[in-house]
């Protein structure tokens, strides 16, 4: 019986770890370019289930068309891309490159997110997607976690998961997202 009695106050330990990182709170600018390529009604559920995961860790994301170049500002840009080569990243539905600060940061493969789920699930995709390599732009790293926004490959049962809510960063990707702004400043 006690034992039982312990799950309750470790999840509330980590509920209240999450409400901690949220009361401070940040800001992050993420640019969309080549939007034309994706369906605006999906688009736009998708970014609101990417404001909701990043809003789950207290961070708040404001979304521009365009690259920062233009506004002079810093943040993020992702691209829409459809119908690349299918030998080009042929299991990948995006890609990004967190060690090059020049080009585009992310890459999405618009069709290859499209074509992997049922329609209704898509924009759940779509969301997750840009979490997770917004994530990996966030941490500055390439790795990956066991579970949840930033797990290398999700399954079927990860997709039903999704339909229900937004999957979750873990403690470990949460204290490295928050050192992107820890250690810029
Ligand atoms: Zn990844």
């Amino acid at each position: 019986m006690k034992k039982q009695k312990r799950t309750p106050w470790a999840l509330g330990a980590v509920l209240i770890l999450a409400g901690g990182v949220a009361a401070k709170g940040e800001d992050l600018t993420v640019y969309l370019q080549n939007t034309a390529t994706a369906e605006f009604m999906t688009l736009v559920a998708a970014k609101g289930v990417t404001a909701k995961i990043f809003r789950g860790i207290g961070v708040r994301i404001h979304w521009e068309l365009g690259g920062p170049a233009k506004t002079g500002g810093a943040g993020i840009v992702i691209q829409f891309d459809s119908n690349a080569p299918s030998r080009f990243r042929p299991d990948a539905f995006a890609y990004a490159t967190p060690f090059d600060y020049t080009r585009t940061c992310i890459h999405i493969f618009y069709d290859r997110v499209l074509g992997s789920v049922p329609r209704k699930l898509a924009p759940e995709l779509l969301g997750h997607v840009m979490a997770h390599e917004i994530g990996h732009l966030l941490e500055r790293t390439d790795g990956h976690s066991e579970t949840g926004v930033m797990k290398a490959h999700w399954t079927t049962g990860d997709y039903d998961l999704m339909s229900m809510g937004p999957l979750s960063f873990t403690a470990g990707d949460v204290s490295a997202i928050r050192g992107y702004w820890s250690g810029s400043r």
